[in-house]
């Protein structure tokens, strides 16, 4: 018989039951080190007291209205990424789903407002992530996403992420855009290169593409900057958020400058959530505390010790991990055994990690983890390594 819930997912047998700080406690009142911060959206990990705060004292004023009228917590949001950002403007959303078509929209409705509707094709790139509606597995393509769900919505066109001469042949008289997350998430932590990503803003002035970035997973603090394409120096036209800006209340928004928007008025584009009075107190706190120099110096600091200490993890366990990559607090540990089963021996030890693309282990914790809970990380790491090996 089916499960009540669509079995869409092949879920742990975890039942998690409350979350302090960096840790969740299950239902058998085992406490376990969440090293994957549901999939990068804890960003201040599990019941953080100043959101807790603000949640409360929201709840008490006003959940919901509508985007009919006035929102404040909404206008200060934006005022905020706006100040910390390259965006003159934003469309506030409830997943990076959501963000991802209204950047596909406004780069489409970009070209059509300039009397160029013939340029709807968006240059996208095999192995990345944009969700999961139809329009966005249409934009990553892979297999996996699409398959039984045809006809394809058309308009993407498909690349490999280090083939340029490809990227350049499949720049032609319909392209509108190129999409790139700065590093592919679900892909396996891949980071794409400060060169890469200053050749594809030079590709797009020179053809007048719109650059989009998804930063819905490397975004908001997660690689010891606010957004993962400020180490390159490149700013996008348009760029997705979503994940660790609500620090767990679902919030997402996309971004871009005033040019780039400019199709975008009045009645094109809408959401019944998107941005309501609840989800922006919350992300307006989880930017007060993130987006200080402060605040993201620690994540580099903190990204330092983790990475060393990871180096020394894979060098004393040649057996079941390859190498370690990423920027941040966006790490992936490639194994030599099946990543799952890393995966599953980190519950058993009381550390969570997060399958990815490629064989990895994702390392996505909350970016306030402190020192000590990185060395009980490793620890915990180093125990289901030697669990797996003493079962080969
Ligand atoms: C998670 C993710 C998405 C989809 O976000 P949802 O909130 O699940 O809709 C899109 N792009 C990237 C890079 C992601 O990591």
């Amino acid at each position: 018989m089916i499960p009540a819930v669509l079995p869409t997912y092949a879920r742990a047998p975890l039942t998690f039951v409350k979350g302090e700080g960096s840790w969740l406690v299950d239902d058998q009142d085992r406490r376990y080190l969440d090293m994957g911060a549901g999939i990068a959206v804890n960003a201040l990990g599990h019941a953080h007291p100043k959101l807790v705060e603000v949640l409360q004292h929201q709840a008490t004023q006003l959940w919901h209205t509508s985007n009919l009228y006035q929102i404040p917590n909404q206008q200060a949001l934006a005022d905020k990424l706006v100040e910390a950002t390259f965006a003159d403007t934003m469309f506030f959303t409830n997943s990076g789903t959501e963000s991802m078509e209204c950047a596909v929209k406004m780069a489409r409705k970009y070209f059509s407002n300039k009397g160029q509707p013939e340029r709807y094709k968006i240059i996208a790139f095999k192995d990345s992530f944009h969700g999961r509606s139809l329009g966005m597995i249409a934009a990553a393509g892979a297999e996996k996403l699409t398959k039984g769900f045809g006809p394809m919505m058309p308009g993407f066109v498909h690349v490999d992420v280090n083939d340029d001469a490809a990227l350049k042949d499949a720049i032609d008289a319909e392209t509108a855009a190129i999409l790139i997350e700065p590093i592919q998430g679900e892909g396996g932590i891949v980071p794409v290169s400060d060169e890469k990503m200053k050749a594809l803003r030079d590709l797009c002035d020179e053809h007048g593409l719109l650059l989009i970035f998804d930063e819905i997973q490397c975004g908001m603090g997660r690689t010891g900057k606010l957004f993962a394409h400020e180490w390159s120096g490149v700013t996008p036209d348009i760029m997705a958020v979503a994940k660790g800006i609500g620090g767990g209340f679902p919030l997402g928004a996309c971004l871009a400058t005033e040019d780039a928007a400019s199709g975008m008025v009045a009645g094109t584009h809408g959401s019944t959530y998107g941005g309501n009075p609840m989800a922006c107190a919350v992300g307006g706190a989880v930017m007060d505390i993130v987006a200080t120099p402060e605040f993201l110096g620690e994540v580099s600091e903190k990204s330092g010790l983790m990475r060393q200490k990871l180096e020394g993890l894979v060098a004393s366990h040649p057996d079941i991990f390859e190498e370690v990559r990423g920027l941040g607090l966006m790490i992936g540990v490639k194994c030599k055994v099946t990543n799952l089963d890393v995966v599953r021996a980190g519950y058993d030890v009381g550390v969570l990690t997060v399958p990815g693309g490629d064989n990895v282990i994702r390392l996505l914790p909350p970016l306030n983890i402190s020192e000590a809970e990185i060395g009980q990380a490793i620890d915990l790491l180093d125990q289901a390594a030697t669990q797996l090996k003493a079962a080969q």
